[in-house]
């Protein structure tokens, strides 16, 4: 029996980039059955909310969701879709891979995985203005929050997704020199966590602005890094940045319960509706989807097409250096399937 998964096309260029998705995953075989449910401004006019109760109810039952980019629309009480979202379903791991799939980039090779912590930090939404005299914003208040749960849970997954993958080192960045107690709290009970899988998996720690510089420097040497929220969200863009920009960029947002699959993209509404956008993010956030419900020969399929139709730079689309409409560049990955 096909697998139920909750299919999300989102706002602005989501629907042309899911449309092309389901079209490559289906023709590369995916054993999948499609619950469209919507989210974002798309489910506003009709639903008068962004997330509607029975697509939080699909989630439910399906647990997996492949998700398109998702506007928030100004003043629902709203701060972020996607970060409500993830704190519905606990999805407190985020996954973000960044791997070479058009030669002829600043660096060949790169293979490498970010873990962001998807649920503390400075993402709990704990701030405010204080005022002085006349001035109510005058100063402005943020509370970052880790607690040795999240830090525990989040470093413990980086080492089983290394086991599980077969990689080799896990890097945890961090601030523990400056913020002594929250980043000194992650990075301690990181390092105890590390001790569990001596002998199995290689760990260092680094401070998140060396991080930073050595991963242009020299990226290689990296592997599999774990931070918390906000860190892992800058240098995730970064990593992205190695391998040519956020239309290459997928993301999973696992929990124990759910997982939702997305690109790190947002709803780009610069070029929303001319058939333009580059779907190849979406794709890979299907490739995670189909490795995450154990249909890894369809993963391999679209992923060496994909590697195989950018190396050909016929067929893309204009953000790499192409002319291709969005569609015709789905079509050209299909017909490269092997
Ligand atoms: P964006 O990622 O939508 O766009 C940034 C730039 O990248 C734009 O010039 C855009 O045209 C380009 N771009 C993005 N994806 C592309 C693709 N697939 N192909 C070709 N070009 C692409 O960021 P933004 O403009 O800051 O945000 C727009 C909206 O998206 C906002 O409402 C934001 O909240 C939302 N957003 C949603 C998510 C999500 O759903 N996970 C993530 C980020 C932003």
């Amino acid at each position: 029996m096909s697998t139920v998964v909750t299919l999300i096309p989102g706002d602005g260029i989501g629907p042309s980039i899911t449309a092309a998705t389901v079209k490559v995953l289906e023709a590369a075989g995916a054993d999948v059955e499609w619950d469209e449910r919507l989210a974002g401004v798309a489910a506003v006019t009709t639903h008068h909310t962004p997330i509607p109760e029975e697509t939080l109810e699909s989630i439910k039952r399906t647990r997996v969701s492949l998700k398109g980019p998702l506007t928030t629309p100004v003043g629902t009480g709203f701060r972020s879709i996607n970060v409500a979202l993830r704190k519905e379903f606990d999805l407190y791991a985020n996954v973000r891979p960044a791997l070479t799939l058009q030669t002829g980039g600043r660096y060949e090779g790169i293979d490498l995985v970010l873990i962001r912590e998807n649920t503390e930090g400075l993402y709990v939404g704990v701030e405010h203005y204080i005022g002085v005299g006349d001035d109510p914003h005058a100063a402005a208040e943020s509370v970052m929050i880790i607690t040795r749960f999240g830090a525990e849970r989040i470093v413990r997954y980086a080492f089983e997704y290394a086991v599980s993958h077969g990689r080799k080192k896990v890097t945890l960045a961090h601030k523990a020199n400056i913020l002594k107690f929250t980043q000194g709290l992650f990075l301690d009970v990181g390092r105890a966590v590390a001790k569990e899988y001596e002998g199995r998996v290689e760990f260092e720690d680094r401070i998140i602005d060396a991080t930073a510089m050595l991963l242009v420097l020299n990226p290689y040497q990296f592997d599999v890094l774990v931070m918390e929220n906000m860190f892992g969200d800058i240098l995730s863009d970064q990593m992205a940045g190695l391998v040519g920009g956020l239309g290459m960029a997928p993301g999973g947002n696992i929990g124990r319960d759910a997982a939702i699959f997305e690109p790190v993209h947002g709803s780009a509404p610069d070029i929303a509706g001319r058939g333009i956008a580059n779907p190849t993010a979406m794709l890979l956030a299907g490739c995670m989807l189909m490795e995450h419900l154990d249909q890894h020969d369809v993963s391999t399929r679209v992923r060496d097409s994909i590697r195989h139709t950018l190396e050909s730079r016929v067929t893309v689309t204009p953000d790499v250096g192409g002319k291709a409409r969005t569609e015709e560049y789905a079509d050209a990955v299909i017909a490269n399937l092997e």
